[in-house]
């Protein structure tokens, strides 16, 4: 604590990211981040954009969001672009959860109580009130929580750190039903390229039918990209416009030249990261099947990243297996938190990676 500090700074509670460790070589399976590289096409558009850096860039991204709407399906206007979907989902906040008018209070907001950790973040930072939704016994969320009254309603699908995913057809009876409200549903897709299950699929399809749908994209995971920092919002031209006044309101240049001309290439470069995102898939179920045999619980991941607990048996709960495998030099990451202490969020690798974790899995479940 500071006196320097504001009343506000003083009660944030900051997000915590997972470890970027310089201090040693270790296998990185905490921030699942995609562990091929990033389309050539990528590095070559930087590579001719860095002769532009004395200019100030497009504040309102026209070539990329031109771009975006080609590839997400839908028109340049229905397209926001951010520094990172971080930085959309902060505006998204802003922007549509909290009170509409100053006088009449507003109703919670509501998102699940194991999902993505920025999200009470966010809320904390622009006094958005929130309640948080219990996951049912498995882990899963049960769509009929979110269809009563409320002032907002978001989470991730898949969902971080479960890695499980809602059937289409839920998130559009939740949309239907937010909709009677006039509230904002976003659907954070993050981790949605990884995803394939029976009914599951990108909310896109549901944007021209719903105006209260928000769905939100990263290039961080699915395009290699997360040091490059591009995110997306998708939505009818209100919900994009309200993001505007929030982005117009603090910082007109979110995203700089070298991102915009990066963003770009990557998301006209599909069949790249087709191929590698399912490489991906097919290593993620072979280690999931692996560690089950190993006698670990695993969560149905449809997601870059496997939710896992050690079998009960090898005496060691969630915290005491992750400091295993850093001992090990592999790093995966751990939530201290009521219902998943016992679980470890294991990023997917290259095979490589994934045989040399087995590998340690195996020794550390066997007591070694
Ligand atoms: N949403 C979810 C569910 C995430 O796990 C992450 C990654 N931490 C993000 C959004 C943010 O990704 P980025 O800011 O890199 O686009």
């Amino acid at each position: 604590m500071s006196v320097y500090w504001s009343e506000r700074t003083r009660l944030l509670e900051p997000y915590i990211p997972g470890e970027q460790p310089k201090d040693r070589e270790f296998i990185k399976l905490n921030t699942n981040e995609n562990p091929y590289p990033p389309s050539p096409m990528v590095v070559e558009a930087i590579q001719k954009a860095a002769s532009g850096l004395r200019l100030y860039p497009d504040p309102f991204c026209t070539e990329l969001r031109e771009t975006a709407a080609a590839a997400y399906g839908v028109k340049p206007e229905e397209v926001f672009a951010g520094n990172g979907s971080d930085e959309v989902l902060a505006f998204a906040f802003a922007a549509f959860f909290g009170a509409k008018t100053k006088t009449t209070g507003a109703a919670p907001a509501l998102f699940p109580d194991i999902t993505y950790s920025f999200y009470p973040v966010y809320a904390g930072l622009w006094d958005v009130p929130y309640r948080t939704v219990p996951l049912k016994d498995d882990f899963s969320i049960d769509y009929h929580d979110y269809l009563g009254a409320s002032g907002g309603i978001i989470f991730p699908n898949p969902n971080a750190p479960t890695g499980i995913a809602l059937p289409l057809e839920d998130l559009k009876n939740i949309a239907q039903a937010a909709g009677r409200d006039k509230q904002v549903f976003v659907v954070d897709e993050a981790y949605i390229a990884f995803a394939g299950g029976e009914g599951v699929a990108s909310a896109l399809s549901l944007v021209q039918e719903f105006p209260n749908l928000l769905v939100v994209r990263t290039l961080s995971k699915e395009a290699s990209l997360a040091g490059l920092r591009a995110g997306f919002a998708i939505g009818q031209q209100e919900l994009i416009q309200g993001l505007f006044r929030v982005h117009d309101s603090f910082n007109s240049y979110t995203m700089d030249r070298l991102a915009l001309a990066g963003a770009g290439a990557a998301l006209k470069d599909a069949a790249y990261y087709k191929d590698i995102n399912r490489r991906i898939v097919c290593t993620r179920d072979r280690v999931s099947a692996a560690l089950r045999a190993l006698g670990f619980r695993t969560l149905p991941s449809q997601a870059n990243f496997i939710f896992a607990s050690p079998p009960p048996g090898c005496g060691k709960g969630g915290r005491e297996f992750y400091a295993a495998l850093r001992d090990r030099g592999i790093l995966v990451r751990h939530f201290e938190r009521p219902r998943i202490a016992d679980f470890v969020r294991i990023s997917i690798g290259t095979d490589g990676d994934m045989d040399a974790f087995l590998e340690a899995c195996g020794r550390i479940a066997a007591g070694g």
